[in-house]
């Protein structure tokens, strides 16, 4: 995406996030000129709007910015110029095409002052406090288990923005599984960039990586992880890893990384319960600078019990229902708000089981499955673990569509729609993914 894709991505996002007549005002006439050494300059047409923007918008660009490039920018608001801006070369881009090396690209608004901490998640909290304190000696490597959407990446990210505010010169190197795998298949695709690769990640102070489970099964890939973390870890350098689940229940996991991994400290995070649910929206709220009865806080935090990712969703979905009904209360549109049963506590299921377990029930190749592939052998488990993820897990379509190698959410609402039809019209299909789901609890 190059920058005026993705401001306007950032535009169509800041327009839900704020109100009409001010979206309208002060951004829409808006324009990203640069985004330079964790920079993002934004041209405004006069000092007023800019200085305006500076005030009050500087927090939810920032954050905006950051859920799209993955990356920390401070957003800068600068009077239009008549003459024309200078045009950028890529490399002038930064860390967004550059990726990693000296720069780090944590997440700035995980942050240790913004996770609320409640016997749940208490341990996991200390011991991310206690490693930013001791980076490389005390707790190496430091994993945090749970399941989805209870809190791993924002600790993971907490820890990362404490050791940069105190020592603002380390390296620190925020990795998703995923990609790093996908890195690694790249680079040893090409001879030259495996040495970038191996320096890229063994030169850091601090390494991040997110959601280990994703290495399960990939052994050249655990071979290379194996590798890197030693060496890092020889060198005394602090390794934070997170996972959906604790590394000896991770299948297809070499025993050494197991052993490696379960090595140095292990804290999981547990659901909320509904006093650390209640905290973490008024957080939220504050955050946003909205204020609500404590009413709504509770009636919210009784009503979702799933995973906190769920909750703040829900009270996303009610800050934008009172921007469409600014007539009534809040009070009385969280009593409309549509809660789905499966919003009450149920265990989330890890993404990665429903796709093994279901190309296991099929017979089929998970590669064939999340491809191209349109024959029926391959399509009809695709749209089972669509319809699976939307009623087993709290994914939205979007992140569904990314588990199964990118697809569109218009596909993934058809295909669960006509997996739900097949249900309703045929007792032995309803019985066969009945069989299916019971299989993924058990
Ligand atoms: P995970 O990585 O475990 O799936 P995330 O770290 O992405 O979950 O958390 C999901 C959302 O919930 C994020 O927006 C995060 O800020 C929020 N969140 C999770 N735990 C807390 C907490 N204790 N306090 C405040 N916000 C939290
Ligand atoms: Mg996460």
């Amino acid at each position: 995406m190059d920058k005026d894709g993705i401001w306007k991505n950032a535009l169509a996002a800041l327009e839900i996030e704020t109100s009409k007549a001010s979206f309208a005002a002060f951004l829409s006439k808006t324009k990203l000129t640069s985004l330079t050494k964790g920079e993002a300059v934004i041209s405004c047409p006069s000092l007023l709007i800019a200085e305006r923007l500076k005030k009050r918008y500087s927090e939810i660009v920032k954050k905006t910015l950051t859920d799209l490039t993955g990356t920390p920018y401070r957003p800068v608001f600068e009077v239009n110029q008549t003459t024309p801006f200078p045009s950028l070369k890529t490399t002038e881009l930064g860390p967004l095409f550059t990726k990693g090396h000296n720069r780090s690209n944590l997440f700035s608004s995980y942050t240790f002052e913004n996770f609320v901490v409640g016997p749940s998640n208490q341990l996991a909290h200390a011991a991310a406090l206690s490693v930013t304190e001791q980076p490389g000696t005390l707790h190496n490597p430091l994993l945090i288990h749970a399941g989805v959407g209870l809190g791993k990446t924002h600790l993971m990210h907490a820890i990362g923005n404490a050791v940069k505010e105190r020592e603002p010169e380390a390296k620190i190197c925020y990795c998703p599984a995923e990609t790093f795998t996908n890195e690694f298949i790249e680079a040893i695709q090409e001879r030259r960039a495996i040495s970038r690769f191996k320096k890229k990640y063994r030169s850091v102070d601090l390494l991040l990586v997110d959601d280990i489970q994703f290495l399960a099964g990939r052994e050249a890939t655990q071979e290379e992880f194996f590798n890197t973390f030693n060496g890092l870890y020889l060198s005394k350098k602090q390794v934070i890893l997170t996972s959906d689940r604790h590394p000896q229940e991770i299948r297809k996991l070499e025993a050494r990384l197991v052993s490696r991994f379960s090595g140095g400290m292990v804290a999981d995070i547990q659901p909320p319960d509904l006093d650390l649910r209640i905290a973490i929206l008024k957080q939220k709220a504050k955050e946003r600078k909205v204020s609500l009865d404590d009413q709504v806080f509770l009636t919210l935090a009784e009503q979702v019990a799933g995973s906190i990712r769920q909750l703040e969703g829900t009270l996303t979905q009610l800050l934008l229902l009172s921007q469409t009904h600014q007539n009534t209360p809040p009070e009385k549109l969280v009593e409309t708000l549509a809660l789905s049963p499966k919003q009450t506590a149920s265990p989330m299921i890890p993404t990665e089981t429903i796709l093994t377990k279901t190309c296991r029930f099929f017979r089929v190749d998970r590669e064939a499955l999340v491809g191209r592939g349109r024959e029926r052998k391959v399509v009809l488990p695709r749209q089972v673990v669509m319809y699976l993820l939307r009623e087993l897990t709290d994914l939205p379509l979007e992140e569904i569509g990314e588990v199964l190698g990118g697809r569109d959410h218009s596909t993934i609402f058809h295909g669960i729609r006509t997996i739900e039809e097949r249900i309703n019209k045929e007792p032995s299909f309803r019985q066969k993914i009945s069989t299916l789901k019971q299989q993924q609890t058990s």
